[in-house]
């Protein structure tokens, strides 16, 4: 059985296609991954399992102190059959004392079984293994924790760090198990919330809180809009609802310059595109073509040489997009492509006629105080609507409502 979602747990997952090494149940998830999975999908794809160092080394993480970059290390467990009292089973001692330091320092082995950043348990513990003292023992800052969690730590963490798995949640005695990328994932969400005690408090007290509504947690409900290879190779509908984690790096982009007039304030990302059409030079019409993706991203800076044409990122290979909501507020399907519709055919002839390639002459600013309002749109909305042969879009409500 594959193992779940690195990023929601959801069951039905797929492996990363280069390393094999995480699951995703969707490219929103393994999109919002790949700022960490990145640093270690390639050598994870390349590596050996044959340098294994003893029949009894297990594959961890050293995250060193002084670089950015994550690394895999065999790491000695001896099996200690120590039979002192009655009952007593063989366990597995991780010997991970020279990863953490040459002066023998004392390991602390923190356990992890629950993902509290996203709000679910492992079937599974991944282990953080530090130097006990390293608060007071002049370590240094942990460069390789700074970089994965973008500087978002809570906690002060110093000196080299080991990740460890190992299978089940049981109390000790334990074994151990390589470590996957996924495991890599949870130890990255745990330091974005190990030291934030609201979070802990709501986790140990009110069971009964969503941990859903954890912003980190949530999924929120975007557009994929697709371009017209998805469309033709997939059957796919041009707009299609998407499950966008709240922590995707669409969330890192400016809201478009239509969008921040006009409201709702929209954050749009390009997909990558499917190999099944990405370099077919003769698939006509042009695979990545995306109107509407185009057309939203129109350059709405009144200031600006580039004003009422879209940047060239958003011309050529434009592929498929996501669209979400600034605020993580829901977006439908029938929102975002009224939304585009009005972009294509009600704003772009205006841009036209303010750049002296229309029929009436326009500033720039009446375009924006005139065109680019809630009023206006909501006006073309509500006929729109009524306009459509789909009986569903009736009972759909304007995106700025909520
Ligand atoms: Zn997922
Ligand atoms: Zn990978």
């Amino acid at each position: 059985m594959p193992s779940p979602c690195a990023i929601c747990n959801s069951p039905n997952s797929y492996s990363c296609a280069s390393c094999y090494s995480a699951a995703y149940c969707s490219i929103e998830c393994q999109q919002t991954d790949w700022p960490v999975h990145k640093t270690l999908c390639k050598i994870f794809k390349n590596f050996q399992s044959s340098t294994r160092t003893s029949s009894r080394s297990k594959l961890g993480l050293l995250l060193p102190v002084d670089s950015k970059t994550p690394r895999p290390v065999w790491v000695e467990c001896e099996l200690i059959n120590d039979y002192e009292y009655e009952g007593d089973l063989p366990y597995e001692y991780s010997h991970v004392d020279s990863l953490l330091g040459t002066d023998k320092p004392f390991p602390e082995r923190k356990s992890i079984t629950r993902n509290i950043f996203r709000g679910f348990s492992l079937d599974h513990t991944v282990k953080v293994v530090c130097r006990e003292t390293f608060l007071v023992d002049g370590s240094k800052k942990n460069i390789c924790i700074e970089e994965l969690t973008r500087g978002k730590m809570l906690h002060d963490w110093r000196g080299p760090i080991v990740i460890l798995s190992e299978p089940g949640t049981a109390i000790d005695p334990r074994i151990y198990q390589d470590i996957t990328l996924s495991d890599l994932r949870i130890a990255v969400d745990y330091f974005l919330t190990y030291g934030d005690y609201s979070i802990e408090n709501l986790v140990a007290g009110a069971r009964s809180v969503s941990l859903a509504s954890r912003p980190g947690g949530a999924k929120v409900q975007g557009v994929r809009i697709n371009c017209l290879g998805d469309q033709k190779v997939f059957g796919a509908k041009q707009y299609v609802a998407a499950a966008v984690p709240r922590d995707h790096p669409v969330f890192l982009s400016t809201p478009t310059g239509i969008s921040t007039y006009m409201g709702p304030p929209l954050l749009m990302r390009k997909y990558p595109p499917h190999r099944a059409w990405k370099d077919d030079k003769n698939m006509r019409p042009y695979p990545y073509q995306n109107q509407a993706a185009t057309f939203m991203n129109l350059n709405a800076d009144v200031n600006s040489q580039e004003w009422g044409r879209a940047p060239l990122h958003w011309q050529n290979e434009v592929g498929s997009m996501m669209v979400v909501h600034k605020d993580g507020k829901d977006l439908t399907p029938h929102q975002v492509e009224a939304l585009a519709y009005y972009c294509q055919f009600k704003l772009q002839p205006v841009f036209e006629d303010s750049i002296g390639a229309g029929s009436v002459q326009r500033t720039r600013k009446e375009v924006v105080s005139q065109f680019l309002t809630r009023n206006m749109f909501e006006e073309f909305f509500d006929i729109f609507k009524r306009e459509q042969s789909d009986k569903s879009w009736l009972a759909e409500t304007s995106p700025y409502v909520q």
